[in-house]
This record gives C-alpha cells, structure tokens and sequence, in this order.
C-alpha cells in the first residue's frame, strides 16, 4: 500500500511537554503512523519548557525569521527541527519566544487564542515552504481547530492543497477555546468571516472548535461511547447540534496504551518489576510507595489511589462528599497525585492531616510517582462525571490495580464490571453521579479483596487486557485512507 503523507499538530506531544492524556496520545500516534510506514511529521510550539530540556535541535534553513500577521499584530518566528526520540520521525517547532516562552504551556492571557491562531498558521505555512504536502492534517482539540477553516479558505485557491483533507480530534470537548468576537481580525478571514457562526458572532464569541467540527473533513473522538454521548447527551457542552449535523457523524476510536512506557514488566520507573505471573514486585512497589509517602505499611490493607488533573469533571465533589464518611467506616489508605483548582488542594491537605498515617496528598506533576502509584497500588478510583477516554484505568488493568470508574466514556468502554459468581470482570463499574455510589462502589471493591481467591482472579483478568496502539491506529489509518482517497472537487 502506497504510504500516505501525515501532518499531525498539538498543543502537547509527548516526551515534549504534557499536561494531560493528549500528550501521551499524540505521541503514541505519531509512533504508530510511523511504524506503519507512513511519512508522518509532528508540529507543535517551542515552550520555554520544550527548548531547555531539548537543547539539541536544529535551525531549519529557510524556515528562519519568518513574519506572520495576525490582524493588525505581526509576529516573528523560526522554525527548530529534531527526530522524534528513537526514530527518524522529524519533529518541527515554532519557536516564537514573545508567545510561547511563558511559565505553563497554557496561559489565561488575552492573546491566548494568538498563541494557538500562530502555531497553526505557522504549521500551514511551514509545510508549504517545506514542500510537504500532507494527505492529511491531523488536529488535535480546539489549539489547532482552526486548521480546516484555513484549508477552505486562504489555501482553497493554492492548486497542491486542492486535496489535502483533515481530520480533528476531540480529546475533550469541555475545552472549546471561546474568544470574544472582538479578536474576529486576528483570524484574517476577510469577507469568508461570513463562515463564522452568526449566533456565536450575536452573542459576542467565536468557538474554535464549533469551526473545526463544522469544517474538518473527519471528526474523530477518544471512544465510541463518548462519541454518542457528546452527540445525544449535555456532555455534548452546546455542540451536540454541530455534530448531529455533520452527516458522517462523529467516528469513536478508543485510545490505546503506549506498553512500552506502561508496562510493569519493564517499566523505566519502577526499580522492581512483576508480571501477572510473579506479582513479587507489586508487593515491593506498594511497601515503597507506602514508604516513601508517610503512610503505615500495612500489606494487607488496600491502598487506593488516583492520579488526576484535580478539576471539576473528575468528580473530585463527589469524593468530598463521600471520602470521610468511607474512611470511617472501612479499613483502607488513600494516596493522591494531583495538581490543580485550589478548593480541592485544601480539601485533600485537610484530609491527610485528619486522617494522617492513612491518607497522603501529593500536591503537582510527578511522572516517576505515576508510574509507582500505578504499580503500588491495589485499585485506582476514577469516579468521572465524565471522562472522553482516560488512560489512567487502562494503565491500572496493565499493572493490576483494579479500577473504580463510573460508567462514563472510555471508562465504560475498558473496564468490565466484575462478577464473583462467574469470576468474569475487570473492575467495579459504577453508573449513577452521586456520594453514595461512590460509597458502594468503593465498598463492593473493598469487598472482593477481602475474598482472596476471587481477588486473585480479578488481578489476573486485569492483566490479561490489550489496549495496545496496535489495534487502535489501524482505525486511524482507514479513515486517513478512505479521505486521502476521496477525489473530491477544489474546496470552495
Ligand atoms: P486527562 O487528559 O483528562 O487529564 P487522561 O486519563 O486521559 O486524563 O490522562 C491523564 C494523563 O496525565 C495520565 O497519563 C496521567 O498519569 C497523567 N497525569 C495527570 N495528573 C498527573 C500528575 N499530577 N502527575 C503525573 N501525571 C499526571
């Protein structure tokens, strides 16, 4: 088969720089593509972060000292190249120091939506000026969903983009990157700003990612069941109608699991391993991470734990109700690794001070730690109120530390709820949003450890699960097959 030309562009990229599961999943397709022989190129900004811990990267010639206009603001930026680590996939950044040399990757700054307007356009530009003229543009969230509006528009007459598609990925659709309307010069549009939503232009906004739904020639997100849900369901945040009107609909495509980072057999993190054959080293693991993290060793008592974003959507309200009422009644520790809004840092500090011994709060980002959460632990609580893929539960499996997930999303789509009676199951599955769910969750799942026999069998079909790429990236490449494949007509 003829490989095809692949652009993918993100906000993060993994080993570059991560804030969430888009990170490790556009790192892992990048891989993929390439391993399935396609000609793939990654795009993404230079952060501060990004040029001190890469130092190695090259100037590309002729894509140095570059103008971009963005409405009435110029804008200065070169282009550095590397390969992406352990391959010969080239990985291009725009470097632009005044956008992007800020302390965190996302900012709440006025010129935000320039950032992502700059690095989008500069993708754009610089494949032009590169001579790489992808089959496909890959857009991830709403950084880079204005892509396939530029494709309809500024590049529409430019005969080598004539068939050049593009696909956005929805990753979370809680993040649309709302601007006002008063920013509509920066997008440049001329008179195709009549493309825009007129109701979103009348109450004063432009949507970012309403524009790559309507526009991109494929819409994909991270599971089929958070597919149907953002179509159907108020998890859709105001775009349900969009999407219904996308007459090829919305294609669910599970994410899958980067094994050679996240496996307990040979994971760089871990200084003992274990597989489900000898569990030896999960049992050092979790000594090391009671240890190393003030709380009693106890082997026997379950440990529970989260690593977690700690935002609204990972149903931290219902823990707050539900954690103190549980840890009174059974006989468990709790271990979380989270950073974020400041109403739950206070609520989890609080929490390891009234339950101290039992209960630790790790307060930031800490790689290594996830990893030894992830092996240490006996089960990992995910009660999302909604959740488009997560990678978290399907890490647990991998390292056999049950999940507790609400039925949501991809957590409805890789964890089984396990029956003791036929020892069918891969966790405890919990469906309605509220404390006492959560409560009988956590409870159920206290339960089955107690029960040695159908614990171990637990563990073991935990183990047993495969969500590698392997699987997934295939339904990637049918779609990029079937659009590159599409002889449609000139875009007007
Ligand atoms: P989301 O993208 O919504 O945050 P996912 O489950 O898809 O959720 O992905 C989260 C990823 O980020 C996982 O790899 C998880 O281990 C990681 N992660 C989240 N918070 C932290 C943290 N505080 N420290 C280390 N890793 C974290």
């Amino acid at each position: 088969m003829i490989p095809l030309r692949l652009c993918l562009l993100s906000s993060e990229i993994m080993p570059y720089a991560k804030t969430g599961g888009l990170a490790d999943v556009t790192g892992a397709l990048l891989q993929e593509f390439r391993r399935l022989g396609h000609d793939v190129r990654g795009f993404m900004p230079l952060y501060q972060s990004v040029r001190l811990a890469h130092p190695g990267m090259r100037p590309v010639p002729g894509l140095q000292d570059l103008d971009m206009s963005l409405g009435s603001s110029s804008h200065a930026f070169s282009v550095l190249t590397s390969s992406f680590p352990g391959t010969d996939i080239a990985m291009y950044f725009i470097d632009c120091p005044a956008m992007y040399d800020r302390p965190a990757l996302y900012t709440t700054d006025p010129d935000e939506h320039r950032r992502f307007l700059l690095f989008t356009r500069a993708t754009l530009d610089c494949c032009r000026r590169l001579g790489f003229i992808p089959d496909v543009f890959h857009c991830n969230d709403w950084h880079t969903a204005f892509l396939p509006l530029y494709l309809r528009t500024h590049y529409a007459t430019i005969q080598e983009f004539a068939r050049v598609r593009s696909v956005l990925t929805i990753h979370n659709i809680g993040y649309q990157g709302v601007m006002p309307s008063t920013a509509i010069a920066d997008l440049d549009l001329g008179p195709r700003v009549s493309l825009l939503d007129t109701s979103d232009l009348a109450m004063g906004v432009i949507n970012p990612l309403k524009n790559g739904i309507k526009f991109a020639d494929a819409v994909t997100t991270v599971s089929p069941t958070y597919a149907r849900e953002i179509c159907d369901t108020p998890l859709g945040m105001g775009m349900q109608d969009t999407l219904r009107a996308r007459p090829d609909g919305v294609v669910g495509i599970l994410n899958g699991v980067d094994y050679r980072d996240w496996d307990p057999r040979c994971d760089p993190h871990l200084s003992v391993h274990f597989s489900a054959g000898d569990l030896r080293g999960k049992a050092a693991s979790k000594r090391r991470l009671l240890e190393s993290n003030g709380i009693e060793v106890d082997p026997g008592k379950p440990l529970i734990s989260m690593v977690t974003r700690l935002a609204d959507q990972k149903g931290l309200d219902l823990l707050v109700l539900a954690l103190p009422q549980l840890l009174d009644e059974r006989d468990f520790a709790f271990l979380l690794l989270g950073s974020g809004e400041e109403r739950y840092v206070s609520f989890f500090e609080g929490l390891a001070v009234r339950y101290r011994g039992r209960v630790a709060f790790r307060s930031g980002y800490d790689e290594a730690l996830a990893h030894l959460i992830e092996a240490g632990s006996d089960m990992f609580l995910m009660p999302s109120r909604y959740e488009p893929c997560g990678l978290n539960q399907m890490y647990s499996l991998r390292y056999g530390t049950i999940p507790i997930v609400r039925r949501t999303g991809g957590l409805a789509d890789s964890v089984q709820h396990f029956d003791p009676a036929t020892g069918r199951g891969t966790g405890c599955v919990f469906n309605d949003y509220d404390a006492p769910a959560v409560r009988w969750a956590v409870g159920t799942a206290l339960d089955w450890h107690a029960e040695e026999a159908s614990w171990r069998q637990l563990v073991q079909n935990a183990m047993a699960q495969d969500f590698s790429w392997g699987r997934q990236s295939v339904q990637y490449e049918r779609l990029y097959r079937e659009l590159a494949g599409r002889s449609g007509s000139k875009r007007t």
